[in-house]
């Protein structure tokens, strides 16, 4: 993805590695219960990862803070398809089971897990192996996901995104298609929610920003707000 120089997809990774330095401490807490979910549900024989998606990326995580994200899974009754239908029993088990363990772990803390989105891993491998990867939207999902997500688990899948790297026809067809994916992604109101909020919190608690950090910020929420009206999915 490094390839796509100054456009959006790279400034917003730039951004978000930037931001990781101001982790909280329900952050880290919060990734940890994930990692311990997936290492139990590896132990019962069920391979899953995630991508943590929102307002863990730019360390404004607060005890209530919504969990949004994306479940890799490993399902061998839909490996012909790029998602599980959602009454998949591998699927709904391994969700209830992330669910029930986090929110242990992390009582008194109450909050949603919310899943967004899946890919099956097992279909992602069949594609890679026959070299049917063009013009797949699950595998552009799936290097979309890991690259503006925070990863659970990432040695299960990681692979599969750096084969796809590797392939310059791929990436070719993946750089536009994830500008756009991106735009609306940002434009959703929960995250021009999280940046305000992540604004407020700094200001209150006297976090020191690097210098020009927040003009970075600015800047880049201002090109945004102006792309807004070329923004066809929104
Ligand atoms: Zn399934």
């Amino acid at each position: 993805m490094m390839l796509m120089a100054q456009n959006i997809v790279e400034r917003y990774l730039v951004l978000k590695n930037k931001y990781r330095n101001y982790d909280t401490k329900y952050a880290l807490k919060r990734m940890q219960a994930f990692r311990l979910a997936t290492q139990e549900l590896s132990r019962k024989g069920y391979e899953v990862a995630l991508e943590i998606l929102g307002s863990i990326n730019f360390g404004i995580v607060e005890p209530t803070s919504d969990v949004d994200c994306i479940l890799f899974i490993e399902c061998d009754l839909h490996k012909d398809h790029p998602n599980c239908p959602p009454h998949c029993a591998n699927l709904t088990f391994v969700k209830q089971e992330i669910s029930k363990f986090v929110l242990k772990r992390l009582q008194p803390e109450t909050f949603n897990i919310d899943y967004l989105d899946s890919i099956n891993l097992k279909y992602v491998e069949e594609r890679i192996r026959v070299e049917q990867v063009l013009g797949d939207e699950a595998l552009y999902c799936l290097l979309f996901y890991r690259n503006i997500g925070r990863p659970v688990n990432r040695p299960l899948f990681i692979h599969y995104c750096d084969e796809l790297e590797e392939n310059p026809d791929f990436l070719q067809e993946i750089i536009p298609w994830a500008s756009e994916a991106l735009i609306g992604y940002l434009h959703t109101n929960q995250h021009i929610l999280s940046f305000n909020k992540y604004n407020e919190r700094i200001l209150s608690k006297g976090l020191h920003l690097p210098e020009g950090l927040q003009q970075e910020l600015n800047e880049y929420l201002n090109a945004n707000q102006s792309n807004q009206n070329d923004q066809p999915h929104n």
